[in-house]
């Protein structure tokens, strides 16, 4: 593999800059305007550490084929399916008390008396299932059902306590996968603290944002990952849920208060995206995914007027990434075949000579991004070019946000010796900033005042019916 030849003065350059916290870095622009840094180092929103985090690494998708007409037989009214764990052939759950284990057809197969470990394993033609008083049975069929019994009775399975039931699904590919089964006010207890943290009682209201936030996003997502025998991960590719585990009582009152609210637009429920911290300005779902523009996620200035952004006090709101020549090269071979969608070796992509910023959308954020080597050229754009800058090290998996600009640093003989970027915000941009609105709620706005501020032209309304109607709702 070829490599750039530095010089000492570059890599002397190279040092400073990187090692500089001073100097005289470009601002990131919003419409044209320097978005004003923090005038001081600003402490992070709430001790405890909002969980911060964003979409992870998806999983392969073709593990699991399910047969989606089992679902029908564990429908409920207002049940929501959560998938826990798939891809898998033995899979390990607690229970407390009493368990039934229930075929698809919703005969009682076996019973257990807990507390002790339940173990489920693929068998020829279903699944095997052995546990504490019950012997090992075999179900036949594409999985069982299990139930527990008794006052505050719950399954603990992946470190977590869960509520309702557990489904455990036998794909054709002969792997399981773990679905929890549980209403949906139940769920949205185990999401809401999870996603905007557990702040003190002046956010009351932001966290109540939250919760017809990610109730929207839930219904307006119902069978979502269908395919895969449940509606949503409970991880950051959808929302982030862990079942009865750091419920708290803050977070189940805003859970209480919303009941049953959602965001409607023009009579639908709303896809409520949300993301941790805007950095000014959110951003407009048709600049960041290939998706058709919704008038209700639109970019907005995240800022009172003629005040600094509301997300200010953010430890995302400004940062600072770098990598020398050499690094980055080797993360872009290694990554952009994936985010260009092209069969790219090592050679094919070459040794890089530089970033450009060729459109920044309406936010500001980077639109298309050019990647220059001695190969060629490739363009990234929206939310992906997340996916190809990732940082060298720390502790983010792929690039903060997209809103940033960039600086190259060159030697003598034009050689890129390092590339520095000073951006803003973390997560996708688009629909509410959970950082702001917490400061919203801190400054007395309300949940609606929030909401609408994030999502032009939406109701807060109350859902109706069970599942069955809010499906015809889909947006
Ligand atoms: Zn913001």
């Amino acid at each position: 593999m070829r490599r750039v030849r530095f010089s000492p003065a570059g890599w002397f350059v190279l040092l400073l800059v990187l090692g500089m916290a001073c100097g005289k870095p470009p601002r990131p622009r919003i419409d044209g305007r320097e978005v004003a840094p923090p005038e001081e180092e600003l402490p992070p929103l709430d001790e405890e550490g909002v969980p911060y985090v964003d979409e992870e690494i998806p999983v392969d998708e073709s593990w699991v084929e399910v047969d989606e007409s089992v679902l029908e037989k564990v429908e409920g009214d207002d049940l929501i399916r959560v998938g826990l764990v798939s891809g898998v052939r033995t899979l390990t759950l607690r229970v407390l008390d009493t368990v039934e284990v229930l075929d698809l057809s919703g005969e009682v197969q076996a019973r257990g008396a807990g507390p002790g470990r339940l173990r489920i394993a693929v068998a020829r033609r279903g699944v095997t299932i052995d546990g504490p008083g019950m012997d090992a049975v075999g179900v036949a069929g594409a999985g069982v059902l299990l139930r527990v019994e008794g006052e505050g009775a719950h399954f603990e399975a992946k470190d977590n306590e869960y509520p309702g039931e557990m489904l455990i699904l036998r794909g054709r590919d002969g792997r399981l996968t773990l679905v929890n089964i549980v209403d949906l006010e139940s769920y949205l207890r185990g999401v809401v603290p999870w996603e905007i943290g557990r702040p003190g009682p002046e956010s009351l209201e932001a966290v109540k944002a939250q919760a017809i936030a990610a109730r929207s996003y839930t219904v307006a997502h119902l069978g979502r990952r269908k395919q895969l025998g449940f509606d949503l991960w409970d991880g950051v590719g959808d929302q982030v849920y862990r079942g009865l585990s750091g419920t708290n009582e803050l977070t189940d009152r805003a859970v209480r208060q919303t009941r049953g609210k959602v965001m409607r637009y023009e009579g639908r429920v709303v896809q409520a995206y949300y993301c941790s911290t805007c950095g000014g300005h959110t951003a407009s779902i048709q600049d960041v995914w290939p998706r058709p523009a919704v008038p209700y996620l639109q970019g907005v200035r995240d800022a009172p007027r003629d005040e600094s952004a509301w997300c200010r006090l953010s430890p995302h709101f400004r940062w600072t990434v770098a990598w020398s020549a050499h690094q980055l090269g080797d993360i872009i071979r290694r990554w952009l075949p994936a985010e260009v969608d092209e069969v790219l070796s090592s050679k094919d992509i070459g040794v890089l000579e530089g970033l450009e910023v060729v459109e920044r959308d309406t936010s500001g954020r980077v639109h298309r991004l050019r990647v220059v080597t001695d190969r060629g050229q490739w363009e990234v754009q929206g939310d992906r070019i997340r996916w190809l800058l990732r940082p060298a090290t720390g502790r983010f998996p792929i690039l903060r946000s997209t809103l940033f600009t960039l600086q190259e640093y060159r030697d003598d003989e034009g050689h890129l010796i390092g590339v520095r970027l000073q951006g803003g915000g973390f997560g996708h941009g688009v629909g509410m900033c959970q950082s702001g609105a917490l400061a919203m709620a801190q400054a007395g706005r309300d949940a609606r005042q929030i909401l609408e501020h994030y999502y032009r032209g939406v109701r807060i309304e109350s859902l109706k019916g069970g599942r069955e109607q809010w499906e015809r709702e889909l947006p």
